[in-house]
């Protein structure tokens, strides 16, 4: 397993978090947000996809375990959390490291794609100003119906 750049800074993140709200240090919150930090910058995951990969590595957490420290991963500002989409399960990705992005998503196939505009940031700023507050986070996600060939419902449509 590479050694991602960002665990040393997202570990003592993690021991502040834990020690200022009384938390204790499990093996298994440090195994999880480990596994996290090893993916590639930009993966989207959820739950029982998380889980399926630290069996596969000899790690045997419940499902209650994993939604549990991922939540008090939120709550430390570690992972995102993300809803794209009604029935869909919640979607998680790091924060440190991930850079600022904003999701489309293809209501058809579910493929979620990552784009950044800075445009955003100052439409933040400028709210940020009128309402006198500091903006912590923001939550965007634009829905469509993609137009390339890889989606795969357009692929079943097309047959039909
Ligand atoms: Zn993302
Ligand atoms: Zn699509």
């Amino acid at each position: 397993m590479n050694k991602n750049p960002h665990i040393e800074a997202v570990t003592l993140r993690l021991n502040q978090f834990l020690e200022v709200k009384g938390y204790r240090r499990t093996q298994e919150r440090y195994t999880i947000l480990e596994e996290i930090y090893a993916k590639n910058d930009h993966h989207h995951f959820d739950a029982s996809e998380l889980r399926e990969t630290l069996i596969q590595k000899g790690f045997h957490l419940s499902m209650a375990t994993v939604y549990n420290t991922l939540e008090l991963f939120v709550e430390a500002g570690l992972i995102k959390k993300h809803q794209f989409g009604g029935q869909a399960a919640s979607h998680y990705e790091r924060t440190v490291g991930s850079g600022q992005h904003d999701h489309i998503l293809c209501l058809d196939c579910g493929f979620v794609k990552e784009f950044c505009d800075p445009r955003i940031h100052t439409i933040e700023k400028t709210v940020s100003d009128w309402f006198s507050t500091d903006i912590a986070y923001h939550s965007l996600v634009l829905y469509g119906h993609c137009t390339e060939e890889l989606c795969k419902n357009r692929i079943t449509k097309n047959v039909n």
